[in-house]
């Protein structure tokens, strides 16, 4: 078969990496027919099986591995960057983050001769500084524009714009592009950071034991306007900045162009989990996931098994440390218009893509 692109995407089987996986290899997708490369560390999983995607396992933190695997993708066109890995500090983040990245453009630059384009995805964290100093810091005054000046504090984002910029500048003609989704909307068994499947998970959890599904967060969010990105949306961006000359070295916000009330979210996610006690905790007293969850891996590893479920294990599905942690004050909104004025005009209805992830995490038997 002629390809017109072909992608590698590192990452393949996170939250986004999943949606790239799937629609790069439609009919109908822009710059196609892709032919696809897709990595990640772990074993191919089995959720990820049908996708027509060239699986390499390989681990981009180690240098010599990434060399022998990626180096041999000679005819990548486009990188599409949606990984990271997870550290205590800030400073540690720059550094395993910067050397992954570096790992990838070092092996595939010198050696894929029609590399066109480099997509990297970053986030709204950009605007308000890492989890190591959320909420302590004033942040930019909101709505974020894509021109705000960085905050100067350690931000893992920052080393890998600097080291996309340094790489690219060495092959005349590469372009690139940097997408900063807020909180993500999508699939994905193996996503560190999946607000979707940990809160599908907790329902799920409330729902066995016939308790209350009460919400762990504070008031303010409970109320305030909210925004979310979804996975498939995210995707359609990075492929569009890799056909669009008006979106070439370029950063863009990018979510799903609406917002929503997480009051109104939560009705959903008792109504789809067929809850009959929901809603807001008056007690005054904010409830930790962390810690509610802290003694619940038998009751998970009895409903996996009471539904045939895909095996997996609580701590696994249940990223409770992300939910407390974005669930701890209101949401500061980035604007839209940068993606819009340079001619990408996606959106998504955040309640209607809140429903589908569920009835997709339902259908290939995450949760119940
Ligand atoms: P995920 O955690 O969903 O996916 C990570 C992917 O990378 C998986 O396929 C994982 O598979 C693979 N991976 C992890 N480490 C390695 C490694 N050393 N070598 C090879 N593959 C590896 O990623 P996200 O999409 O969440 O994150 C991408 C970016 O998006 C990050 O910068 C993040 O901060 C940002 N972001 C995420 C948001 C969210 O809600 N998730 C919100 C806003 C921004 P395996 O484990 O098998 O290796």
């Amino acid at each position: 078969r002629e390809y017109k692109s072909v992608a590698l995407v590192v990452g393949v089987t996170g939250i986004v990496g999943n949606s790239l996986a799937e629609i790069l290899p439609l009919a109908d997708t822009p710059g196609g027919p892709w032919k696809v490369y897709g990595v990640a560390r772990g074993k191919r999983p089995s959720w990820n099986e049908d996708s027509p995607v060239e699986y390499i396992q390989c681990d981009i933190s180690d240098r010599n591995q990434t060399q022998s695997k990626l180096s041999l993708l000679t005819d990548v066109t486009h990188i599409f960057y949606v990984t990271w890995g997870s550290r205590e500090t800030e400073s540690e983040n720059c550094k395993i983050n910067g050397l992954m990245f570096l790992n990838v453009l070092e092996a595939v630059i010198p050696n894929a001769h029609n590399l066109r384009h480099i997509c990297l995805q970053t986030g709204s964290k950009h605007y308000v500084g890492p989890f190591q100093f959320f909420r302590e810091i004033e942040p930019h005054d909101p709505p974020f524009t894509e021109d705000l000046p960085r905050l100067e504090l350690p931000n893992f984002y920052h080393t890998l714009e600097d080291i996309l910029f340094q790489e690219v500048a060495k092959k005349e003609g590469l372009t690139w592009s940097v997408h900063r989704p807020d909180l993500i909307f999508g699939f994905s068994p193996h996503s560190l950071m999946n607000v979707m499947r940990t809160l599908c998970v907790y329902a799920a959890i409330c729902k066995h034991e016939g308790a209350p599904m009460l919400f762990p967060g504070v008031k303010e969010l409970w109320n305030c306007y909210a925004v979310a990105s979804d996975a498939d949306l995210i995707a359609e961006h990075e492929i569009w900045a890799c056909v669009d000359p008006n979106a070439k070295n370029e950063a863009f916000n990018i979510h799903n162009g609406d917002v929503f009330k997480w009051k109104q979210l939560w009705n959903v996610l008792g109504e789809q989990f067929g809850l009959e006690e929901y809603g807001f905790a008056e007690t005054g007293e904010r409830i930790s996931l962390a810690e509610t969850m802290k003694d619940k891996g038998a009751v998970w590893e009895e409903i996996v098994k009471e539904n045939q479920l895909l095996p997996t294990k609580l701590e696994e599905v249940g990223a409770w440390w992300f939910v407390d942690l974005i669930f701890g004050g209101e949401v500061s909104i980035p604007s839209m218009n940068k993606s819009k004025e340079h001619g990408f005009l996606g959106f998504r209805n955040s309640k209607k893509s809140f429903i589908s992830w569920i009835e997709r995490m339902k259908a290939d038997k995450v949760v119940p």
